[in-house]
């Protein structure tokens, strides 16, 4: 099919490595499960990349044939070498890649870097969670229900965030924290989702409606710009624009 959605999905990959718990429950990697969600859909294709690959597997080549780029990291942010964030943040802000930090992903170079935020968060024990649909209306909660149940790694208010700009999910915690679970931001032309579900120790990404949610966002973060509407540039002026709306006049 022409026009697929070319979604890069980055795991930093060492959980898995490490601890035979967590390859157990993910026998093909976080990104090889995110794979197989996304494969049931026929307008994607997927690129895998990890930490330890050469550039991180994230070349040139590799970014600038992304459409969106999902984000799964933890116990290595600081790996991350700080050139190519500086090139995952060009292609949001300039090119209009979409960006998909998903759990642990709110303390990642990039999430910072392009979300502009510490990141920083309260989080405890794995327990029930209640993931409430606060806008059903919005693309990436199609198809969910009112609210649905997990168990996840909590993570609790304050998440210190600018306010996101669209918060599509509120979650509870049975432990009586609450936390903004699915929360949007545009930055420069690029779009943002941030998903709190997905520890490493639990199961989430085999829940039908965290895939549905993956499925989703990953549809709603391309964005369809031509380098004829993206000005890369902060330009004191630009009148050929104005001309060229005068002449048509
Ligand atoms: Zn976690």
């Amino acid at each position: 099919m022409a026009n697929k959605i070319r979604v890069t999905v980055w795991n930093e990959y060492r959980h898995e490595k490490s601890e035979a718990k967590i390859a157990e429950i993910y026998p093909e990697g976080i990104h090889g499960e995110i794979k197989n969600i996304l494969s049931e859909c026929d307008d994607v294709e997927v690129t895998l990349a990890t930490l330890d690959m050469p550039e991180h597997g994230l070349t040139d080549e590799v970014l600038n044939n992304t459409d969106v780029l999902i984000w799964w990291g933890h116990m290595a942010h600081g790996e991350v070498r700080d050139d190519i964030v500086a090139k995952v943040r060009n292609r949001v802000y300039n090119e209009g890649m979409g960006f998909f930090p998903i759990h642990s992903g709110h303390h990642s170079k990039p999430f910072k870097a392009i979300v502009g935020a510490t990141g920083d968060l309260y989080w405890g024990k794995d327990q029930p969670e209640i993931v409430w649909n606060i806008m059903p209306q919005h693309p990436i909660a199609k198809g969910l229900p009112t609210c649905f149940e997990l168990f996840e790694e909590m993570y609790g208010e304050p998440f210190r965030i600018p306010q996101p700009d669209e918060l599509i999910f509120n979650s509870w915690f049975e432990q009586g924290n609450v936390f903004r679970s699915g929360c949007v931001f545009y930055r420069g032309v690029g779009k943002v989702f941030y998903f709190q579900p997905g520890h490493e120790a639990c199961r989430s990404f085999y829940n039908e409606n965290v895939r549905t949610v993956i499925k989703n966002a990953v549809h709603w973060l391309k964005t369809d710009l031509t380098p004829d509407n993206v000005d890369k540039g902060c330009y004191h002026q630009r009148a050929s624009v104005l001309e060229e709306l005068h002449a048509k006049k």
